[in-house]
């Protein structure tokens, strides 16, 4: 399957209903890839067209994940059940970081500095930083591509 483009990693990425106990509850994974397609259009309000070109899919392929997206969606709302994003055949274009302190939450580029070298919060200065894209898998893998990018648009 072709590789599809997230903007950047989903803040929140575990969600429950309340009142079931968690050993009760089954789970519904939504693909990075479908997650991103909800945020494009329904979220956001764009045209599946402009939806497809950000993901760098085409318009059909974008159209039959969205379906999927809405589907599963309303699967989590009607069964209740644990809906937690991850996984899907895409990379991110940049990175956020998040602040375990403050909370505060700041995007980086792929392609500049790496998180590793940032070592503390600018706004409290604390060195709890916790990498999202990293979370998901993700780094090094994302930063080839947007450095292949980078260099075709040259
Ligand atoms: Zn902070
Ligand atoms: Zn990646």
């Amino acid at each position: 399957m072709k590789e599809r483009f997230v903007e950047i990693p989903p803040l929140y990425a575990d969600f429950k209903p309340g009142g079931v106990p968690g050993s009760r509850l089954r789970k519904l994974p939504l693909g990075l890839d479908e997650y991103e397609a909800l945020r494009l259009v329904d979220y956001l309000g764009l045209e599946h067209r402009e939806a497809a070109v950000e993901m760098e899919i085409s318009r059909p392929t974008f159209t039959r994940l969205l379906e999927k997206a809405r589907n599963k969606l309303s699967r989590f709302l009607v069964e209740g059940r644990h809906l937690i994003i991850g996984g899907g055949q895409v990379h991110f274009r940049d990175n956020m970081i998040k602040c375990q302190d403050c909370g505060h939450m700041f995007k980086t580029n792929m392609g500049g500095p790496l998180p590793e070298e940032l070592t503390s919060c600018p706004s409290c200065g604390s060195s709890k930083l916790v990498d999202l894209a990293g979370g998901f898998g993700h780094g090094q893998c994302c930063r080839k591509h947007e450095e292949q990018r980078g260099s075709e648009e040259k």
